[in-house]
């Protein structure tokens, strides 16, 4: 079993640096909120567009290893949260890997 498989939205909102994070990361627990999700073996990831059309992209190796490219300085953003919430909430990601642009460490 994999670690996204018996992630818990409880376990996620310990996670959220704050309140504000928290309830933005709300908003972005849908998948109409991305415009592409997907999974990479043991990772999820999700590409989110930003409010100036930048388009940011999480990855996940596990609810701990969340990296969003966006500039907040909270770990983890709320993107980052919002794609765990996705996770805890059971929706089934498509295995298929973070498009070409997208990567970065
Ligand atoms: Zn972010």
């Amino acid at each position: 079993m994999t670690w996204f498989g018996s992630l818990t939205v409880a376990f996620v909102q310990a996670l959220a640096p704050d309140a504000r994070a928290l309830a933005d990361a709300k908003k972005l627990a849908k998948v109409s909120a991305w415009r592409r999700l997907g999974r990479e073996g043991d990772a999820v990831w999700g590409v989110a567009l930003g409010s100036k059309g930048d388009a940011y992209a999480v990855f996940a190796r596990s609810a701990e290893d969340a990296r969003c490219s966006c500039p907040s300085r909270k770990r983890p953003c709320k993107h980052a949260l919002g794609l765990l919430l996705l996770v805890a909430n059971g929706h089934a990601f498509v295995e298929e890997a973070l498009p070409a642009g997208h990567r970065y460490t």
